[in-house]
């Protein structure tokens, strides 16, 4: 007696072997090309943090060297986009290329150094940045440049490391209010030769972040 007869159905689940882009900023900086010059991890995710990415803003990262920052800006949202400074072109070619490979057209990278290359973004119609990071080229020649042009409301993030930077930006802050925020990170490692089995907490240097709303 045939009845009713149940088709078998058999689902076969097979998992991926490729790595999974993580959701949250700050990814392991393996996902970019660099040539050492990468804000690290940690610090990038306090950074994109700080630069608050919603809706469909955009970013002007200053001094992009891999352009992780500006990636993991755009990687917030689909309808965020951001622009690239970069004066080095070998550090330009690198930040498209990364850019390429996690499909982020929505980046444009510009091969010059602050201020001088912001003026050709202020050309009538291109759109003006919501947020600026700056992560290399930091003076008080770019601090002014950035106050006579950016329209008032726009966020603010500059990271220092060298004690030059650091000044400017303590200074920038008397001057200008906003936050400043000292990130001093440790990571734990081995002490002397390895057979000992020694560990011990391998410090970074301090950075500096100034945030602030123009
Ligand atoms: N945030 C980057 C690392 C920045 S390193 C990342 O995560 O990859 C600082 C960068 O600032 C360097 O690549 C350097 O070439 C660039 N730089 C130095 N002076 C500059 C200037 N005047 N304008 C723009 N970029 C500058």
């Amino acid at each position: 007696r045939g009845g009713f007869r149940h088709p078998v159905c058999v689902a076969v689940m097979v998992a991926g072997s490729g790595a999974v882009l993580p959701l949250a900023p700050g990814r392991a900086e393996d996902w970019f090309d660099h040539d050492g010059q990468i804000t690290r991890r940690p610090v990038r995710a306090l950074t994109l943090s700080a630069l608050a990415p919603r809706g469909a803003e955009h970013l002007w990262d200053i001094g992009s060297g891999s352009g992780s920052i500006a990636i993991e800006w755009l990687l917030a949202g689909p309808r965020l986009a951001a622009t690239s400074i970069e004066p080095r072109a070998d550090r330009a070619a690198t930040i498209r290329a990364n850019a390429d490979r996690l499909g982020m057209d929505r980046l444009a990278v510009v091969n010059g150094r602050a201020p001088d290359a912001l003026e050709g973004l202020m050309q009538a119609g291109a759109p003006r940045p919501d947020a600026v990071f700056i992560g290399g080229g930091l003076s008080d020649a770019l601090l002014h440049w950035l106050w006579q042009h950016l329209p008032p409301g726009t966020r603010v993030v500059a990271n220092a490391v060298t004690l030059g930077s650091e000044a400017l930006l303590i200074a920038a802050q008397a001057a200008r209010g906003g936050d400043l925020l000292r990130v001093e990170l440790a990571q734990a490692g081995t002490l002397g030769p390895k057979a000992a089995g020694h560990r011990g907490w391998k410090a970074a240097y301090p950075i500096v972040q100034w945030s602030v709303t123009r």
